[in-house]
């Protein structure tokens, strides 16, 4: 078999437990040959056990871990061919940035001539080739953590981890790294596996993003699938600001109704359920306008406006009580218009909406 064809990574059914505290729980997850995949999550939700897992630091529970479909239990760390890079570089401060580079070749066992030359372009490829002969005190936060990634990548693994790689660099840096990992992974055609808890990085880096939450893997797709569908209410709170509404259902499921404004819906829904809307898709206006089509149309009133810089994020309070937020940019027409009580009309087409399972039933 073909093993550009095999995933890179196969989580089959993994579960951690320490003690009382189940880490990981139950993960299955294939990750594809040269995929950028992120495992975006809050603090707690088990990204950095997983990671072990599979670096071979610690083992399942229950569970196996597979590379490019052979299990790995019994195979120890170094051979299993992976870089790491973590949030606190770990690099040895008495040593060079070269020499720091150099050490996994000198625990392989790989000659002078070999080291010098592979070290020189794992150097060139983070941009430090002039700061080989620098301690780590001597560089900057950014320099140092490009150090770890030349070390993590100077024996050639064809899996690399990265854990929280950029938590410690301030937002213009981390920025800039962000675009640097990709034209790296890009030029080397490598399988990236990056853990973060910062939705922004993972959406602007990721070609598929897995949202942990306890230690469960809640949904994996690509970053626009999971802004625009997520699966449930946790999913869609991780990804960014939303409004989650309680709603009627209609005809049989086809559609939902919000304080006697209708709308249909792509498809039935049988269980109950909560609808998403994201706040840049809901329009204000100050008129009521016969939505055609199926558009959405609900009258509002303006309960709070908090302005942005580039617009103004408004909470509206609908008919029901219930809270929805809007994006309203300078230019539209409503801007000119905006204070607290003011009534409204909110509106939104039925691309904006995605169904969740109802949670509670408060
Ligand atoms: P994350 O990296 O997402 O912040 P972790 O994987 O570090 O999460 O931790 C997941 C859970 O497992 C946490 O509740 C943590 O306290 C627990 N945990 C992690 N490692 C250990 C350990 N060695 N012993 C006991 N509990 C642990
Ligand atoms: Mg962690």
């Amino acid at each position: 078999m073909n093993d550009r064809l095999l995933p890179a990574v196969s989580f089959q059914g993994v579960t951690r437990r320490y003690g009382a505290v189940t880490a990981v729980n139950d993960v299955s997850l294939d990750i594809a040959q040269g995929e950028f995949f992120a495992l975006l999550g809050s603090s707690g939700s088990g990204k950095t056990t997983l990671l072990m897992l599979l670096a071979g630091f610690d083992k399942p529970t229950e569970g196996r871990v597979l590379m490019s479909g052979t299990s790995v239990t019994e195979v120890p760390p170094h051979r299993r061919q992976i870089g790491v890079v973590f949030q606190n570089y770990a690099l040895f401060p008495h040593l060079t940035a070269a020499e720091n580079v150099a050490y996994p070749l000198k625990m392989r066992g790989i000659g002078r001539a070999e080291r010098e030359e592979r070290v020189k372009a794992a150097l060139s490829l983070v941009n430090l080739t002039e700061r080989g002969a620098s301690y780590p005190s001597q560089l900057s936060g950014g320099q140092q953590q490009r150090v770890a990634l030349a070390r993590a990548l100077v024996f050639g693994p064809s899996l690399l981890l990265m854990d929280e790689p950029l938590g410690a660099l301030d937002r213009r840096l981390r920025d800039q790294m962000q675009l640097e990992l990709k034209r790296i992974q890009g030029e080397l055609g490598i399988t990236v596996i990056y853990v973060t808890h910062d939705q922004s990085e993972a959406m602007a880096m990721a070609n598929r993003i897995g949202i942990m939450a306890h230690g469960q893997l809640l949904q994996v797709a690509d970053p626009e699938t999971i802004y625009a569908l997520p699966s449930d209410h946790f999913v869609a709170r991780f990804l960014g600001e939303c409004s989650i509404l309680k709603v009627t259902s209609i005809d049989g499921g086809r559609g939902y109704e919000i304080a006697g404004a209708r709308q249909a819906l792509p498809s039935v829904t049988s269980k109950p359920f909560d609808i998403v809307v994201r706040p840049e898709n809901v329009s204000v206006h100050s008129a009521a306008a016969q939505a055609t089509g199926n558009v959405f149309e609900v009258p509002a009133t303006i309960r709070d406006i908090t302005y942005l810089g580039a617009g103004w994020r408004v909470t509206l309070t609908l008919p029901d009580g219930q809270s929805l937020l809007a994006t309203i940019v300078r230019g539209d027409e409503i801007a000119g218009y905006l204070g607290p009580g003011k009534p409204v009309f909110a509106r939104w087409a039925p691309t904006s909406v995605a169904v969740l399972p109802a949670e509670g039933s408060s």
